[in-house]
């Protein structure tokens, strides 16, 4: 079966009654871009821009984050490419903004908190982005949206940066990774062209468990009904109001997970690269109907336990 999938690697995820699933990469590296698309990868769901901020004493100027996007999306050839602006804070430090010692900094001044705080540092990355949309189909997509004033406040940034460069408007959707946003989905659903769930975070702040805790992390499950319900209602908001919904979460390259998403009506599955092939072949074994009746049953259980004992269709 391993070799059915890498054979088929490139043929498109289409359910058994003809339902498409775009399934899309998460890269760290402008250089995976390329790999991405070798091992079957439709495009770039989550290009996470913190590679280029890290581990150096100086931020990357303009110049030198357009060159990183445009290599990237000339590396896909037509295809698209979501670009997040920066998500750092949280464990992701940076020695040049001198930031103060946080006793909770996934709580603190991370993403897209951050970057209004630091709207030179922000206004030089959507001018690259913006840029390099002169190239091909690049999105914006915010991290660790909460609140809708945080919204427009980004928005009104990247409009500046586009008329600065003279670009043309792209499509901006934000991470729903905080909870606040879930309550808020249908207000949030009014205001940009996607969303893209990130069910790692949104599990570690639904579950109150640090993501990376050395003993309870296992407990974080992202297929726990506590996270689907909430993953059902984001996705009801966004079809209600037009838009898609992407997952780019750990759960969307998981084989269980993939099929749940899927049959709660999520678009697009973006995850880390060997997984693509599998996830592709998973997607194309079912139908629609069948994994719309799993993910009811997996919204009907009491704890994750019950859900990762579904029996795959
Ligand atoms: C997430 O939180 O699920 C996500 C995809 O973003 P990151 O892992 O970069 O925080
Ligand atoms: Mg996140």
């Amino acid at each position: 079966l391993r070799g059915d999938e890498h054979r088929t690697r490139f043929e498109p995820a289409l359910t058994l009654d003809g339902k498409r699933i775009e399934v899309v990469a998460n890269i760290g590296k402008a250089s995976e871009a390329e790999n991405a698309v070798n091992a079957g990868g439709e495009g770039i769901g989550l290009m996470r821009t913190e590679f280029l901020f890290l581990e150096r004493e100086t931020p990357p100027d303009e110049e030198e984050q357009f060159q990183s996007y445009k290599t990237m999306v000339t590396a896909l050839n037509g295809l698209p490419i979501i670009i997040r602006t920066l998500d750092i804070g949280g464990d992701k430090e940076v020695s040049y903004l001198n930031l103060p010692h946080e006793e909770n900094p996934f709580l603190g001044e991370r993403g897209i908190r951050l970057c209004l705080n630091w709207p030179e540092l922000f206004l030089t990355q959507l001018r690259a982005i913006y840029r390099a949309s002169k190239y091909g189909p690049i999105r914006i997509m915010f991290p660790m949206i909460a609140t809708l004033d945080e919204l427009e406040a980004a928005k009104r940034l990247a409009e500046k940066a586009r008329i600065e460069v003279d670009a043309k408007p792209v499509e901006i959707g934000i991470m729903v990774e905080v909870p606040s946003v879930v309550s808020m989905a249908r207000e949030f659903a009014q205001e940009v062209d996607f969303f893209s769930i990130g069910t790692n975070d949104l599990t570690q702040y639904v579950m109150a468990i640090d993501r990376g805790h050395p003993t309870l992390a296992g407990k974080a499950d992202s297929l726990h009904p506590a996270i689907l319900r909430m993953i059902d209602h984001v996705v009801k908001e966004a079809t209600r109001a037009g838009i898609w919904t992407g997952v780019c979460g750990g759960l969307a390259g998981e084989p269980l997970g993939a099929t749940i998403l899927a049959g709660l009506g999520v678009k697009e599955l973006s995850m880390v690269i060997p997984s693509i092939a599998a996830v592709k072949a998973r997607i194309r074994s079912i139908s629609m109907k069948q994994a719309g009746e799993l993910a009811q049953k997996a919204l009907s259980c009491r704890d994750n336990k019950q859900v990762r004992a579904l029996i795959l269709p």
